[in-house]
């Protein structure tokens, strides 16, 4: 077999999206020599799908925000289950992130008086979100996509080459983070477009690829949401944070049926936007829970005054955090009072003129004329839940970003676990991504440098990588050997599938069982949860891992999608498990994880973590026990928050989420 071909690097980034390209401005602005990897072009990350805005505590709009007010909204937010550490340094460093970036040539929206807009979103006390329309992720990815073309300009003029320092591997997919004794040593990788293998060398790797939608079938995630991150850091030996917390946002299209999931942003109602059921009723008054009763209006008439008073009333229930209002519209559907397509209504025509909702919403103004041929200038939009966002992730060092227990492993954004706890706040991930895209490149790049000798890439395990890389060409049960010829030459042509030993089990179909597998997460792991049925999901996945090992694809490996979903099948099973082995462990509903045989919070749930690992801690999938499955849960206890940050508490409040003891202490 042709050896992949290899090239040295200090920091190896796995994604291109907010975070990555912020780790790698950061790693390569440390003086490492730093290659950025994603799956698809450049600048198509899901990042520039971000609509809503930027969390930062920039007070641009209401004088009265802080570092200390974001903190309390982002662990109110996660129902107390955040590390806090996190939020607390997400709280301090997101102005400064936002300054930056338009220091950089970002183009926000203003006030009036021409300072960066900030607008209103659910569980945020104050107008916090720094915004451009409804298109911020994509000017945020410009402008760190600009910063790196400009970092590789200053290279070229000292070096003569534009990517001597940073270069970014587009179209290229990492499948194992490969090691040398505990320490990381590289990424084994293939192109897209060619098929072929190739190794990233490198004593740190920055793991940012995002979340884990695509496991579900109702998603406002893209195609990339395949949980790649999660997956390479349990084979990697690092353990996932909280897999339970899984985000349902309340606005997604149920109408027409291509285009369900799609998300309508939270800025909708942020703006204005009020929410009804079919008898016209403005539900979200009779979902306020006790622990937000005091921050919430209690009548439509102070909700509406709100907006333009927002120091003498209360905000409207309609801005409570993503999953009260989820599971309110989940209510009402279940109740009977749902919209014809099964979802509720969401009006902005009422609230603002054609002219505003065209300027603030343009994406939302399009995407329903475009799609569902509804006017949103003029008529309620239908919406309903749909999988949004993955709470649980890597754990991390809060400070670092660096993998628990594997050197040289670093995570940040979505794929790291902690910051948001049971809950994220709409518009604290695309400050998440820099905060700790930022801090993840830094420290990636320290630790590099701080090396006296480089880890060696074992051949073994690129042999190993190649091999379970191209099994699915091989379609047999999955222990044998594959049967591709000259896979590393360019332009080879693999020949389609041989047809299975008569004895052998049939070839499975990885559409198939990305189907069966995304309804199965749905049905039985979704918004609202039971034991039996989480039970029964797990038989499932254990059915559909079998059967995985099988999935077989035909053809070659130039760009080859259903070589590529059969790869990131891998993935997605463990996800799969990850959340449902946690959610079934938890034994009472916060946040994103809400079980209809447990309904309350349980104080005694606040400090623990679940934590996944390998269940075989050599890391071989294949000699996991099906029947068992991939993965070990462990309960490990949160540090107790510090005084100086619970003192930012009244204590009533303090009384609703803290356990008996940890309130005495
Ligand atoms: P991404 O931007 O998804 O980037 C992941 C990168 O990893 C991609 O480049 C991908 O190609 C790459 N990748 C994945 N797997 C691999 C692999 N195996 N090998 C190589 N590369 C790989 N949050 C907010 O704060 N405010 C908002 O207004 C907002 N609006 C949103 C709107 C929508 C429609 C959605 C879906 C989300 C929204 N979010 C918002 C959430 C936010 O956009 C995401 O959480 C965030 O962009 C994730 O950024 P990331 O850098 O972690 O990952």
């Amino acid at each position: 077999m042709t050896q992949p071909e290899r090239s040295q690097w200090d920091v190896v980034v796995v994604g291109a999206g907010g975070a990555g390209l912020r780790a790698a401005i950061a790693a390569r602005e440390s003086g490492a020599r730093t290659a950025v990897i994603c799956k698809s072009l450049f600048g198509k990350a899901h990042t520039v799908m971000a609509e809503g805005g930027i969390a930062a505590s920039m007070g641009n709009v209401n004088a009265g925000d802080n570092w200390q007010v974001h903190f309390r909204d982002t662990m109110r937010g996660g129902k107390f289950l955040n590390q806090w550490r996190m939020a607390e340094l997400h709280a301090k460093e997101a102005p400064e992130r936002v300054w930056e970036l338009e220091t950089w040539g970002a183009l926000f929206d203003r006030t009036p008086d021409g300072r960066i807009s900030q607008r209103n979103f659910g569980g945020h006390q104050f107008p916090r979100l720094a915004h451009v329309g409804d298109r911020t992720g994509l000017e945020l990815i410009r402008t760190l996509q600009q910063k790196i073309v400009s970092l590789q300009q200053e290279d070229f003029r000292e070096t003569g080459a534009y990517e001597s320092r940073l270069r970014v591997f587009q179209e290229c997919t990492a499948t194992r983070v490969l090691k040398d004794g505990d320490r990381v040593s590289g990424a084994f990788c293939y192109a897209r477009d060619s098929g072929d293998f190739f190794v990233l060398e490198a004593p740190s790797v920055v793991l940012a690829t995002g979340g884990i939608g695509k496991s579900f079938k109702v998603t406002s995630n893209s195609w990339e949401y395949t949980g790649d991150g999660h997956a390479l850091a349990l084979l990697a030996g690092a353990p996932l944070i909280n897999m339970e917390f899984v985000q349902f946002h309340p606005t997604g299209m149920i109408w027409p049926p291509s285009v369900k999931g799609l998300l309508v942003t939270e800025s909708v109602r942020g703006d204005g936007g009020v929410l009804r059921n079919t008898e016209g009723k403005r539900f979200m008054f009779d979902y306020v829970p006790d622990v937000f009763k005091e921050q919430y209006a209690e009548s439509e008439e102070e909700g509406d005054r709100w907006y333009d008073d927002p120091d003498t009333n209360r905000r409207p229930p309609e801005l409570l955090p993503r999953d009260e209002v989820a599971r309110a519209i989940n209510s009402e559907v279940k109740a009977g009072r749902g919209s014809p397509h099964g979802g509720v209504f969401l009006d902005v025509s009422t609230r603002m003129s054609p002219e505003v909702i065209k300027r603030r919403l343009p994406s939302m103004y399009h995407q329903f004329k475009e799609l569902a041929d509804v006017d949103i200038t003029a008529e309620a939009m239908e919406v309903g839940p749909t999988c949004h966002y993955v709470m649980g992730g890597v754990a991390v060092d809060s400070d670092s970003a660096a993998a628990l227990g594997v050197p040289g492993l670093f995570a940040a954004g979505e794929v790291a676990g902690g910051m948001h706890g049971s809950n994220r706040l709409g518009g604290n991930s695309l400050s998440d991504l820099l905060v700790f895209g930022r801090r993840a490149g830094a420290h990636a790049a320290a630790y590099a440098g701080s090396l006296t000798a480089r880890p060696a890439v074992d051949d073994v395990q690129v042999d190993e990588a190649a091999a379970e890389a191209l099994r699915p060409f091989s379609a047999e049960d999955g222990a044998g050997t594959p049967s591709v010829p000259a896979p590393d030459s360019p332009g080879a042509q693999a020949p389609p599938a041989q047809a299975p030993p008569t004895e052998a089990p049939p070839a499975e179909s990885p559409y198939t069982l990305h189907q069966e597998l995304q309804q199965t997460m749905n049905d039985l792991v979704g918004i609202i949860r039971r034991a039996e049925e989480m039970e029964e999901a797990l038989v499932r996945l254990g059915e559909l891992r079998a059967r995985a090992r099988r999935a077989g694809v035909a053809g070659h490996r130039r760009f080859n999608p259903g070589w590529h979903l059969a790869l990131d099948l891998r993935n997605m099973l463990l996800v799969g498990e990850c959340v449902a082995r946690a959610a079934l462990e938890r034994t009472e509903s916060r946040g994103g994880h809400t079980r209809e045989d447990w309904p309350s919070m349980d104080a005694a749930w606040r400090r623990v973590n679940l934590h996944c690992a390998l269940a075989d801690p050599a890391g071989t999938l294949a000699a996991a026990d099906p029947e068992r499955g991939q993965i070990a849960l462990t309960r490990r206890e949160t540090p107790p928050v510090r005084p100086d940050l619970l003192a930012l508490f009244e204590k009533e409040e303090l009384v609703k989420y803290l356990a008996e003891e940890e309130f005495h202490e």
